[in-house]
């Protein structure tokens, strides 16, 4: 598919450089031929005036255009090869960042696919093995309502989480950049993730001051509610929760930092892949997310122009940095 979307633009490519050369060479043709003529005719009226006699010789005349034919030609020629060698270079390197997208969609989809068809496949064999238990009771089949329930919550947070991605990807250059109060968008994602916070008895204690942004009001709630909800997942019951800020006079950085379980130094480069989670994450605190909030922060920080960096300790806490430009 590459490769042949690659030769049709070499072709348009070649086509077009081709049509102007030829052009070219036709009137470049003319007026050589055209001057020549002249040349010959005037040089043969000076010689005719000089001997007194009649000298008809179009046989150099006849040479010359022909030389430069040939020479027209040859130059076309070589325009050609060296003109589709390049528009191939040319159209890969064209096509380059429309063949990374694409693989990269690809590899999206099939991991969505993947992660989409596993707990699918648990639910229907889980029910299946319970239509043909002959001993079914009640209670097994509550028990195991109760599991499905996971199970569909689960698979609810993970289609949110595509949803979320793909209106960032529709709405990146829809909507317009308003002046948004940093300090009210953390509020807004604190509410959100109150009621975690709440069943965890973790409190937060937060410095916000109040500080304009350039950017999407939803977009900055959802990043913050990203950061906390992660704190607050990866924390043990009764810990805390910081959330600082410090202007200065270009930008603002934003501290979300928490006292939970921490993060492997092997994991730090990856947690913002797309479906990555750390053993510790999957294992020991099985909170059920998909890997996809950090890189959704991350999409959504990039937007902002802004950064994110990370500091971890394992089984003392981590803090993660956004920094945005000011407004
Ligand atoms: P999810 O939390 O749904 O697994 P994320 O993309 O938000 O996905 O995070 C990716 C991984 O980064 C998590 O699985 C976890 O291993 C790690 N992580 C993120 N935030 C924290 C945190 N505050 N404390 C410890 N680990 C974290």
């Amino acid at each position: 598919m590459f490769n042949k979307t690659r030769m049709i633009l070499t072709g348009w490519y070649l086509l077009i450089i081709m049509l102007l050369s030829i052009s070219f060479s036709v009137v470049i043709h003319k007026i050589l031929t055209q001057e020549v003529v002249r040349y010959a005719h005037i040089q043969q009226i000076r010689m005719e005036r000089r001997l007194h006699i009649v000298i008809a010789d179009d046989d150099l005349v006849n040479e010359i255009t022909g030389r430069i034919t040939i020479a027209l030609i040859a130059i076309n020629g070589a325009i050609f090869f060296i003109s589709g060698g390049l528009g191939f270079v040319l159209a890969g390197k064209t096509l380059e960042p429309i063949k990374e997208m694409m693989d990269e969609q690809n590899r999206f989809i099939s991991d969505a696919s993947h992660e989409l068809r596993t707990p699918l496949t648990s639910l229907k064999t889980s029910m299946e093995v319970h239509l043909r238990e002959k001993s079914a009771t009640l209670e097994s089949a509550n028990s195991l309502i109760k599991e499905s329930i996971l199970e569909v919550n689960r698979l609810q947070t993970l289609s949110e989480n595509l949803l979320q991605i793909a209106q960032y990807e529709m709405s990146k250059n829809v909507i317009k950049p308003v002046q948004v109060n940093i300090k009210v968008a953390i509020q807004d994602a604190l509410k959100k993730t109150s009621s975690l916070m709440k069943s965890k008895q973790i409190d937060s204690i937060n410095q916000l001051i109040d500080t304009p942004v350039l950017g999407n009001p939803y977009a900055l709630v959802d990043l913050f509610v990203i950061l906390i909800d992660n704190a607050v997942k990866y924390s043990q019951s009764g810990s805390r929760v910081y959330v600082k800020m410090k202007v200065s006079t270009k930008s603002v950085a934003i501290r979300v930092i928490d006292e939970g379980i921490g993060i492997e130094k092997e994991d730090l480069p990856h947690i913002f892949e797309r479906f990555y989670r750390s053993d510790s994450a999957r294992i020991k605190n099985n909170t059920g997310g998909y890997g996809l909030g950090l890189s959704i922060a991350k999409k959504i920080i990039d937007e902002h122009k802004g950064s994110i960096t990370v500091k971890s300790n394992v089984g003392r806490g981590s803090e993660f940095i956004v920094t945005l430009p000011k407004g």
